[in-house]
């Protein structure tokens, strides 16, 4: 099928399976399989395929137990496995068992109700269906504790966080927040049914879904995760302090190793990650003009435009302190002031270390990071700086309309993320990121109308790269990819919608808005 009939991507968090991958992938599997069947040239198919990229993202993280993928039976390829697996209709549904064997071609399920909910919670169902025998092979209990379990820990010191769900018979959070957490460390999750009328009083719960939770250091009390759903309770529990998601790279304490031993030589700096550090935004722009710009020894045709509108862009909107601010400007001034098609980067150099320092403009030359420290050097710092960066940067176009007046960029409300685009796909070092980035703007970018949905644009697509990051070997472990802001930061921009999270884009923007606004900007640890 041509470039345009692909439903699904590897970018999807589904697994793209073939006529040489399937059997392989769902016989004797450690996990169990939900997998569509479907057809490129179906319009059901292409019309069901937010869905189900939908639930594979929503239950991403239930993938030690059971996966999600696809098949495209419209591919000439698939043709004979298709047949062999008795796919009449498209798309198909089917479920195969963990460890099932190699003639298994799975079981279908013809349900009409198709939402999101309803398929998640069959899932669950079917994860439950597996006996002691096949049961797959790192899916923990799903079944209600007893209550003399529960009674026992009261009072004990654990080594780690031991949740507990109380909820109705009929209930599934306590099912889904038990799988959500699998991939986490330091905290294990039990559910209990709230028919156990003693067990409630106990406990202090008088209403249901509820969660408590007992600590390492033998303190329990019920959990203020602030709504009373899945969502709510999954995020609490996840960010807990000790609690961390498997690094698939290392077992190990993060604190103390990482994945290629490069060990943290500094002092960790205390930070609140309610603010927006300085030190980050100073440390990013001195790594982005003194050692990733200083790469190219000159500047010249579609390098030097991006090299002019980004620097356009930050002397205008960087709510930076004076002496920088006034830098950019200079050093804005200068390049408009240049006759020339082509600049040799040394020149910049020279007026960035040495001229604009005799007149006391100066930019930090230390890269201290802060908000973006990572548990060790090869984590984190500079493309988090980069993205704060021009978060900030989209929140000062939309709240200052007039600072790019008179400038190229003028009235454009994608002026930021145009420029940004093009730093990144012209100058970004990782260049895979570029690549993905770029896919992302051309789809989308162009239809952003104001500079509040550029705003908007750019933490869709921020939170769009970590639900692809997360459990990659460039996750930090202390700093788990998360879908942002968590409701520890904005339990208002949360909601849910028939049991699916869902975003209060309003209220996001508001809080985007406040959170990278030049008031919340911390000075701390700037030089
Ligand atoms: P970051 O993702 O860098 O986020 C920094 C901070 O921004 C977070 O700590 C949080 O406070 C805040 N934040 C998080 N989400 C949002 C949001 N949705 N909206 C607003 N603020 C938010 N790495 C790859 O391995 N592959 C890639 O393809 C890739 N593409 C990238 C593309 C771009 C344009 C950039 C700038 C970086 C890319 N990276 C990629 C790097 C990756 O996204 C992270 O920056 C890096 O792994 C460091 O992660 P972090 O934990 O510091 O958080």
């Amino acid at each position: 099928p041509s470039q345009a009939a692909r439903l699904y991507t590897e970018d999807d968090p589904v697994t793209i399976l073939t006529t040489d991958t399937l059997k392989q992938t769902i016989h004797n599997s450690t996990t169990a399989w939900l997998v569509q069947f479907y057809s490129s040239w179906c319009g059901h198919c292409i019309q069901y395929s937010p869905t189900w990229k939908a639930l594979a993202g929503d239950v991403k993280d239930w993938e030690q137990a059971i996966r999600i993928g696809v098949l495209d039976c419209a591919h000439e390829k698939n043709f004979d496995i298709c047949k062999e697996f008795e796919i009449h209709f498209y798309p198909t549904f089917r479920y195969f068992k963990a460890h099932g064997s190699n003639t298994d071609i799975g079981k279908t399920y013809r349900g009409p109700d198709r939402e999101l909910q309803t398929v998640r919670q069959l899932m669950v169902n079917f994860l439950q269906n597996h006996t002691k025998q096949d049961w797959p092979t790192r899916c923990p209990l799903l079944e209600p504790s007893r209550t003399e379990d529960i009674l026992a820990l009261i009072g004990q010191k654990r080594e780690q966080y031991m949740a507990i769900i109380i909820e109705d018979t009929d209930s599934y959070v306590g099912r889904e927040v038990i799988l959500d957490l699998m991939p986490y460390e330091g905290v294990s999750v039990r559910r209990v049914l709230s028919s156990d009328k003693a067990l409630m009083e106990r406990l202090g719960v008088t209403a249901v879904p509820a969660a408590y939770l007992f600590h390492p250091n033998g303190t329990h009390g019920l959990m203020d995760a602030q709504k009373r759903l899945r969502f709510f309770f999954s995020s609490f529990l996840k960010l807990l302090p000790g609690v961390h998601r498997q690094s698939p790279a290392s077992h190990q304490s993060p604190a103390h190793s990482s994945s290629n031993g490069q060990k943290r030589t500094e002092e960790w700096r205390e930070f609140d990650k309610s603010k927006v550090y300085m030190a980050d935004l100073e440390s990013g722009l001195h790594y982005l003009l003194r050692v990733e710009l200083a790469r190219h020894q000159t500047l010249e045709g579609e390098q030097l435009r991006t090299f002019k509108d980004f620097v356009t862009v930050v002397a205008k909107l960087f709510p930076g302190r004076p002496s920088v601010v006034k830098l950019l400007e200079t050093l804005l001034e200068w390049i408009v002031s240049l006759p020339l098609d082509k600049i040799p980067y040394d020149a910049v150099l020279d007026l960035v270390n040495n001229k604009m320092r005799i007149s006391g403009l100066f930019l930090s030359d230390r890269v201290q990071w802060v908000g973006c420290q990572g548990s060790s050097a090869s984590f984190r710092g500079y493309p988090c700086s980069l993205w704060t960066l021009f978060h900030v940067l989209t929140v000062q176009a939309a709240v200052r309309p007039d600072a790019l007046a008179n400038t190229a960029l003028e009235d454009d409300p994608q002026a930021v993320l145009q420029t940004m685009r093009r730093y990144i796909t012209t100058f970004f070092g990782c260049q895979e990121c570029g690549h993905h980035f770029e896919e992302m703007a051309k789809e989308s970018m162009g239809a952003v109308k104001t500079t509040d949905e550029a705003v908007l644009w750019l933490w869709r697509k921020h939170n769009q790269v970590n639900r692809r990051l997360a459990g990659a070997m460039s996750e930090d472990p202390l700093f788990p990819k998360t879908q942002w802001p968590t409701p520890d930061l904005c339990p208002t921009c949360h909601e849910e919608r028939s049991g699916i999270h869902a975003w209060d884009e309003p209220t996001v923007l508001d809080f985007l808005k406040r959170h990278y606004g030049a008031t919340n900007i911390s000075p701390k640890y700037t030089l």
